[in-house]
């Protein structure tokens, strides 16, 4: 099939120069923006719906309803327009005005919903799925629920794709991998993927301030303290996905920090980057100190800045949120 479907995935892998001379390792960043919805979520929305279509729970004419940060939805936008399916996206009205503005050009009908704890009946996700359920009992043609947080077809995205990229892009000589969580399906997937090829390769969890995953991995306990203004990781629960990754350790970063990460990459490498993939390079970082000289340490590099114009690289925000302002800002 000549679609634009085959251009997901055989991203590039990138080395991070300041991170590597900083550890004396070789730090790589698997350039996910590359993807053409722009981030590391078009694999699990390619899956979630070939997965969907192969089952028979659609078919051409139906409806996908999504809970999502944003970038699933743009994914998922991509790939529906590919199989004639429409798109329903349940977004936090906290997402950046970026990720809402390219899913309502790229037709998808977004429906905004306070931030709220998924605890909540009203949490994003809950309702995404209620709208499913609702719309279901209409539709001939199938409405499926995407469900990426608990569909482990995410998870098979990057077995069958990231892992193995990164395992031939690296020809096997990788020693640790580490990227921060969402729905878990990066983390899982790529983890599954590598260490089936050699059980050695150490994996990390990178996590934000604000989800409770590293307290989960260090101490068996889903707490949490501060937050963050990365989008798109974090949480406060197992799920489906996350609970099958393979995890060696676990570390948490700041925004502060993560933020200067990014800002250092523009300045040294012209590489534009958003929130998560700071945290990302920070966890590199880290587990190559642990690690020590010469280790080959891949991360993700889930998006482009560009989809937070309006946060990250914008004078007002950054002040308001007492983060640390580049002086070409
Ligand atoms: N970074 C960004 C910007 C994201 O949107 C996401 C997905 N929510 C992730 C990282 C995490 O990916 P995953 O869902 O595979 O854990």
């Amino acid at each position: 099939m000549d679609t634009v479907l085959n251009q997901i995935g055989n991203t590039p892998l990138v080395k991070l120069k300041q991170a590597s001379e900083l550890t004396g390792c070789h730090i790589y960043g698997k350039a996910e923006y590359f993807n053409p919805g722009e981030s590391v979520k078009d694999r699990a929305a390619l899956f979630i719906v070939q997965d969907a279509l192969k089952r028979k729970l659609i078919s051409k004419g139906g409806t996908i309803v999504e809970g999502t940060a944003g970038n699933t939805g743009i994914g998922l936008a991509v790939v529906c327009k590919e199989y004639d399916l429409s798109l329903k996206i349940v977004i936090p009205k906290t997402q950046s005005i970026e990720k809402k503005d390219t899913l309502r050009k790229m037709g998808a009908e977004l429906i905004e919903v306070d931030a709220v704890p998924y605890s909540d009946p009203k949490n994003y996700i809950k309702q995404s799925k209620k709208i499913a359920e609702d719309l279901n009992k209409k539709n001939s043609k199938g409405v499926y629920w995407a469900n990426q947080f608990d569909n482990v077809a995410n998870t098979e995205a990057h077995i069958q794709t990231t892992a193995e990229e990164i395992w031939s892009q690296t020809a096997g000589r990788i020693d640790g991998f580490t990227c921060a969580v969402g729905t878990g399906g990066t983390l899982a997937g790529v983890s599954i993927g590598l260490k089936n090829k050699n059980k050695d390769i150490k994996v990390a969890l990178s996590d934000p301030m604000g989800s409770s995953l590293y307290s989960h991995i260090k101490n068996n306990k889903l707490e949490s303290s501060g937050n963050s203004i990365t989008e798109g990781i974090g949480t406060g629960r197992i799920t489906k996905n996350f609970d099958k990754a393979l995890i060696d350790d676990a570390f948490q970063t700041g925004d502060e920090e993560a933020l200067n990460l990014v800002y250092d990459l523009i300045e040294k490498q012209r590489i534009i980057l958003g929130g998560s993939s700071g945290i990302n390079i920070a966890g590199a970082i880290k587990l190559a100190k642990k690690m020590g000289p010469g280790k080959t340490i891949v991360t993700i590099l889930c998006d482009h800045g560009k989809r937070y114009a309006s946060k990250i690289f914008n004078k007002d925000f950054l002040k308001s949120k007492n983060l640390p302002i580049p002086n070409w800002l």
